[in-house]
Order: C-alpha cells, then structure tokens, then sequence
C-alpha cells in the first residue's frame, strides 16, 4: 500500500511520462523512444493505483489485467498491419463502454448517494455528460471498425432533417439531465438508460453519415471522442491522472482531426457534428479515354531512362508489403545516379502516418520521403510516377469533377509527370469507391499484379 503523497508524484511522473511520449512520437526517429516512455508511464500509472489507498480486491484486478493484457498481447500478434485502423476503431470502442459502467457504477456507488448540495449537483453531472460521450464513442467506433473493416458499406447515410433530429435528441438529453439531477436516487438510473438510449443511436448516426474517404478523419475524431470519456470517467472516479491523460489523448486526438481536416479539405466543425460526407447532388463525370498496360520490362527500361522518379506508395503497398523490394529497387537506381523519391499523401493508406511507418520499416531515408505538398510542383519536370498500390490519393476527379465524393481533396498531381505507371491488381476502385480518371489518361500505363511481385519483376530486370 503506497501514501497518497507518494500516489500523487507517482501520478505526476506519470503525466510527465505520456507527454514526453507524445512528443516522442511526432516524429518518426524520435518514435520508438515515445513508446517506451508511453510504457513506462502505464506501469507507473496502473502499479500506483491499484495499490494506493482504499483499493480493495488486489487478486480479483490483477487477474482482470491479467485475462486483458493476454487478449491484448495475442489480438496484437495477429492483427495484420492493414487491419490496424479496425484495431484501433475496436479499443476506442472500449474506452466508450467503460466510460458508461463507470458511470453507472459511480451513481450505484453508496458514496455519491450520500453527497449534498452543490458537490453532489456537479457529481451527478460529471456522471451524465461521461455516460453521454461514453455512449456516443461505444456505438461510433463499433461502426467505424464495420465500415474499416468492410463489413458496413462506405456510402454516406443520409436522411433529411437528420440536423434536426441530433440537435432535438441533444436538446432532450438536457432535459433528462435536469430530470436525473433532480431525481437523484434510485429512480435516476431510468434517466441515465433513457439517455444512453439516445446516446448510442446518435453515435451511430454520426459516423454512418460520413462517406468512405472521410474515414480518416472520423478515426482520430473518435480517438479524441475517447480521450474525453477517458477525461470524463476520470472527474467521475476523482482520479486526476485519468482526467489528464484523458484530456491528453482528447486535445491530440482533436489537434489530429484539424491537421487531416485540412489536409482532406473538409471543415472541422462538420466532422465534429458528424455532418460532412455530404453526397453531391450531381452525376459524376463520365470517364472518357483508353486504359493501356505495359510489362515488367517495359517499366525496368523506363526506369534505365529516367533521370528522376517519384514513388507514390499507397495502401496496395501495405496489402502486398512490397516496401522492402521497392526500396532495393531505389538503391540500385540510386546507384545509378538517379533521384528517385517518396511522395506520400497525408491519407494514404488506412492510418495516418502509414506508409511513412512501412517506408520506415524497410529502412527507407527519410530526406528522400517528402510531404504532398512538398512534392506536386516538382512532378511536372519528374521523368516517371509509379503509383504503387494507391487509387484514390492520386484521382484527378477530385480536382476536375465538383460532383465526385472526393472533390476537393488535395491529391498527388501524379499525372503531371512526363510518364505514369500504376501498379495494382485490377482495374477495381479504391476506398472512396470512384473510378479514377488517372488509370485513363495517355500518358499512363498499368502494370497489373500483386504490387510485391510486380517490384520483384522490375529488379529482376534492373539489377
Ligand atoms: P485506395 O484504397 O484508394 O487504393 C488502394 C489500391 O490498392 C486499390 O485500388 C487496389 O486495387 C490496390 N491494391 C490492393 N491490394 C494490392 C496488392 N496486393 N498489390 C497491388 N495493388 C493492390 O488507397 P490509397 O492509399 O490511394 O487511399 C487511401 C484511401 O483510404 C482514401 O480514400 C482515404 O480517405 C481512405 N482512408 C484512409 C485512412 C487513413 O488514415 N490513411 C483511414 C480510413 C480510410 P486492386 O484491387 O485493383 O489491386
């Protein structure tokens, strides 16, 4: 059993701890180090817990850690590097329930029966807006990991008046609230069921409305949807380590979801109030021209040709995990006194940072791994593009067409080069479900395949 002086520095190193691991964690040398204070922390964090003063049931936690961290450990192992994102929707989902039974379990607990006045007004609501954001985050991650994961399709659900309906069914929580905290005992428990009720469907609705290449957005939204339970579950267990990280995980979440608004395009408040994912009113533009192939060798002696070459790996590169042959393939045209680059899109993939950790993975510098931004104006005098396994990051209809589900969405101008060649299996569309003007366009060619084997085939010719 530790003093609760000791618990307080214990929680103060901990705080500490996450922040560091944070910032760690911003860039990717600096990455894994952010790990290992994240680590760190928890340890601390959980060890001064459980044995601070009051905790009873020692065995009966450390067994329920026990069982938890077993499931974690062998989902972890499993889980491919692709089905991250449904990994991460998934835990976000549980930091929601656990937000609500914190809830329930805090008006149950004997102790906030017995508060008076003001403290006992300000628990009870601490106690409601908890269970109400809990709720929202339970019900909007288990869809968002259908809709990852494929299980839920990724149009956008839209009904009229649904503005109405979420503002109406937020207004009547308000007043369930003022019911609860009046009613305050027993009784108070149907209000905090009717309010759950509510809570979940709206989190349901939410995320249902937002279209397939908003996704991302949606993710670190509710990354932040979860940091607030977390915070929220915390005034309501009067743990003021929980209420920090919770506001930790809640502002980095949402600081997140400004940078990908802006990346996508797309206004921040919408994504907050689940409104974007508008679909247009108009026909997209019919796609127009001939879709030509090319062989592996024919790109191996591109390649000899080129002086320069831009990379655009995309989420067909982490499905066949070709980096590693895609960087042997740079090094040997390096060798020959080519500048060959990495231009990554801020949503390539299924996770923001995820070709950047991939390119990592496989070594890759990281002078030669540039921004979008960085890269669109230097693709007009670029010799070759290969688009590696990326559909939906380099479709010019979100630039051309005002009707397309992507219009407005910066994209890799890859078609600017001189020539574009695309690797990917079919003709099949990506994410967002659109065809992509790119694949049609003359000076794009399609090399089909499996983007590692068809890697491997191009350094069988260049090396
Ligand atoms: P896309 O999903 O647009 O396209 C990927 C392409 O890869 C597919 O068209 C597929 O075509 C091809 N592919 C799949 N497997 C292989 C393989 N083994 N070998 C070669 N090609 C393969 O991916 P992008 O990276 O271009 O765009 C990301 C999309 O995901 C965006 O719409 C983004 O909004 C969304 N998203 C991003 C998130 C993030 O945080 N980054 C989170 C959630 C969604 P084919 O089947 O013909 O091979």
């Amino acid at each position: 059993m530790i003093s609760s002086q000791l618990q307080l520095a214990s929680y103060l190193l901990a705080s500490i701890l996450f922040i560091l691991s944070l910032g760690g964690l911003s860039s990717q040398e600096s990455a894994r180090r952010g790990v290992w204070f994240g680590i760190a922390g928890m340890i601390i964090a959980v060890l001064s817990t459980i044995f601070g003063e009051g905790v009873e049931g020692h065995a009966y936690i450390i067994a329920a850690i026990a069982l938890g961290a077993l499931i974690g450990i062998l989902v972890a192992r499993k889980v491919e590097m692709t089905s991250m994102p449904q990994l991460v929707a998934i835990l976000h989902s549980f930091v929601g329930l656990a937000a609500v039974l914190v809830g329930y379990g805090s008006y149950l607990d004997p102790d906030t029966q017995s508060l008076v006045g003001t403290e006992r007004t300000i628990h009870l609501i601490e106690i409601f807006i908890g269970v109400f954001i809990g709720a929202i985050t339970f019900t909007g991650s288990i869809v968002a990991w259908g809709k990852l994961d494929g299980k839920i399709g990724s149009k956008p659900l839209i009904y009229a008046g649904r503005h109405v309906v979420n503002i109406g069914l937020v207004l009547f929580s308000i007043v369930l609230c003022y019911w609860f905290v009046k009613t305050g005992n027993i009784e108070g428990m149907n209000y905090l069921y009717m309010m759950t009720a509510i809570a979940l469907f709206i989190g349901v609705m939410l995320v249902m409305a937002i279209g397939g290449a908003d996704m991302p957005v949606v993710v670190s939204m509710l990354n932040s949807y979860s940091g607030w339970a977390a915070a929220a579950a915390g005034f309501m267990l009067g743990n003021d380590l929980l209420i920090v990280t919770g506001a930790l995980v809640g502002s980095s979440g949402a600081i997140l979801s400004i940078i990908m608004c802006e990346a996508m395009n797309r206004s921040f408040w919408s994504v907050i109030f689940g409104g974007f994912g508008n679909a247009p009113s108009g026909e997209a533009m019919e796609v127009t021209g001939e879709v030509t192939s090319v062989d592996h060798s024919e790109v191996a002696k591109m390649l000899k040709d080129a002086e320069s070459i831009v990379i655009v790996p995309g989420y067909g590169m982490a499905v066949a995990k070709a980096q590693y042959p895609i960087y042997a393939m740079v090094e040997q045209l390096q060798s020959e006194g080519k500048e060959v680059r990495f231009a990554i899109h801020p949503v390539a993939g299924r996770l923001p940072g995820h070709m950047n950790v991939l390119l990592a993975e496989a070594n890759v510098p990281y002078d030669i791994v540039l921004e979008m931004d960085e890269i669109n104006d230097d693709l007009p005098d670029t010799d070759v593009v290969l688009v590696i396994g990326a559909n939906d990051i380099v479709n010019p209809s979100a630039q051309d067409d005002p009707n397309s589900p992507i219009a407005g969405m910066p994209v890799i101008e890859a078609w600017n080069a001189k020539q574009v060649v695309v690797m990917k299996r079919s003709m099949a569309t990506g994410y967002a479900g659109v065809q992509n003007p790119l694949f049609f366009k003359e000076n794009t060619d399609m090399l089909y395949g499996d983007a590692k084997d068809s890697v491997a085939k191009i350094n069988a010719s260049i090396i």
